[in-house]
């Protein structure tokens, strides 16, 4: 075991930390709803939700009906999917890949974006467990995948994604990979987002980190990099908004170590050699950057998602303080005022007092409603997967400027959803389109991962945007008349959160 006394430079300029520090015994277990006073489950009036949640009354319930859940595991799978000379395993049955053809095509558009020439796919290579492997289990079909993956490309990393199948049969999938490193140069990274442990996607993004810190960045830290800021940002964020945000940091002296998106083993191993950390969603990485404080000493600032006025003022005021530069960010800040709010005067008039419904992941969904304001709409509806201290805080500013509207904290759920879209009848909905463009209503979406919607000029794209969905509803009018959607009407009429049961404390 390592002792104070190895902690010295190596010839390569890497540190070894004393063993203790990589002691996982008492640290976060990747699931959010083990983090105190986080719930996934509940529904009614922002108003009231608040002043329970603060009280610490808000019960735990569960859905005794549920619809449509999206599951953690491609949240970890689109974290990681854009990584440089990697492969990626998926350790289940054919059907759990599926969903990783949305992170494909962002890895797809995002290299055209970033002017790669010949355009890669992503390596994914699936163990397709069948019948026959959840009796005798999978391990063999596992081996053979990175071996399989080893000798067909050779990658600087082999990703391994867990799923319900491979967690009910008790896979040894760390044994494995154990195992099978000794005989291969490649990392093995196993990455354990069994879809049922938890009913928050946002999970995915945990175990991933938790991962990296586990099987790459270990006990190394190496030297500390002048002005080095670790950016981390979702597979969501487009290439516009990350050069934006990378402009902003320059401006009070940082430059970004962009992660996980578009990284590399190498990007990896500078993260420990950052004077700070940020993220530009609100959930994303929000635990590994406690982890990076309380690892190696680097500090984070954990505000908002840079999108709409109050929080780009927000986001960029957070990182300031970190680097010192709050002075020189009010000087910015009070210069950018100056510039935009001529440029939304004429977009305020086609969008002010128009109600609106957002459903969107907890980043995002904040953010969209803070964002509306800028234009005077009226939030009447919220649907966001987890409540807790951090979403409260929003809950209260959002509470303090639209009054009291209804929120749905639900991970999809489409009959919830559109129960309320029904009843309190938007004249938009901002956020996952597929269920309410089928009212007819105009929809449209702050999550555009291929064009520039982050920081002060993101805000006039934004309310363009939303203003031309209002005032050219045609596709969704027509979509409405011949698609239909599968619920009866007396659905309509119901209590939209009479399948959520309180069970306690
Ligand atoms: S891991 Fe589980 S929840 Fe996720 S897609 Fe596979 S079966 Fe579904």
């Amino acid at each position: 075991m390592a002792t104070e006394k190895q902690e010295n430079l190596t010839g390569n300029g890497v540190q070894i930390l004393p063993k203790q520090e990589t002691n996982t015994g008492d640290r976060y277990s990747g699931i959010r709803e083990s983090r105190p006073f986080t719930y996934s489950d509940c529904g009614g009036n922002s108003v009231q939700l608040a002043g329970e949640f603060r009280k610490r009354c808000l019960k735990m319930a569960d859905r005794s009906f549920s619809q449509g859940l999206q599951c953690q595991q491609i949240n970890s799978m689109s974290a990681l999917m854009s990584m440089d000379d990697s492969v990626f395993i998926v350790h289940s049955p054919q059907g759990c890949a599926g969903c990783s053809s949305m992170a494909s095509d962002l890895y797809r558009v995002g290299q055209a974006h970033r002017g790669v020439r010949f355009i890669k796919n992503v390596k994914l290579i699936v163990t397709n467990l069948d019948e026959r492997d959840i009796v005798h289990g999978g391990e063999n079909k596992l081996k053979e995948a990175i071996l399989l993956a080893y000798s067909r490309y050779s990658p600087k990393l082999i990703f391994i994604f867990t799923s319900c199948a491979s967690g009910i049969i008790g896979d040894d999938v760390d044994s494995i990979a154990a195992e099978v490193q000794k005989q291969i140069s490649s990392i093995i990274v196993p990455i354990h987002c069994e879809g049922f442990k938890s009913k928050i996607a946002a999970s995915g993004y945990d175990t991933a980190f938790i991962s990296i810190r586990r099987y790459i960045l270990g006990n190394q830290k190496v030297p500390k990099e002048a002005g080095l800021i670790n950016l981390f940002a979702p597979t969501t964020v487009s290439y516009k908004d990350q050069l934006e945000i990378e402009r902003m940091l320059s401006l009070i002296g940082l430059h970004a170590n962009y992660f996980p998106f578009y990284s590399s083993l190498e990007k990896i191993k500078k993260i420990t050699a950052a004077e700070a950390s940020t993220a530009i969603c609100k959930v994303f990485a929000d635990e590994f950057m406690k982890e990076l404080e309380n690892d190696y000493g680097i500090p984070f600032a954990h505000t908002v998602m840079p999108i709409g006025m109050r929080n780009t003022d927000t986001w960029f005021r957070g990182v300031a303080a970190l680097a010192g530069k709050a002075k020189e960010a009010e000087d910015y800040i009070a210069k950018e005022h100056q510039r935009i709010i001529p440029l939304i005067e004429s977009i305020r008039r086609r969008l002010e007092n128009k109600r609106v419904f957002i459903c969107g992941g907890t980043g995002r969904s904040f953010a969209a409603a803070a964002l509306i304001d800028d234009f005077g709409m009226k939030l009447v509806g919220l649907e966001t997967p987890t409540f807790d201290d951090d979403a409260q805080k929003d809950i209260e500013y959002l509470n303090g400027i639209h009054g009291d509207y209804v929120i749905d904290i639900a991970n999809m759920q489409p009959f919830e959803q559109i129960n309320l879209v029904k009843k309190l009848k938007p004249d938009v909905f901002i956020g996952v389109p597929a269920w309410s463009a089928r009212l007819g209503i105009p929809t449209t979406h702050v999550l555009d991962m291929k064009r520039p919607t982050m920081g002060y000029d993101g805000l006039v794209y934004l309310g363009n945007k939303i203003a031309n969905q209002i005032e050219n509803p045609g596709f969704n009018v027509k979509l409405a008349a011949h698609a239909r959607l599968p619920y009866k009407e007396s659905w309509y009429k119901d209590d939209a959160f009479k399948f959520i049961k309180s069970f306690g404390q």
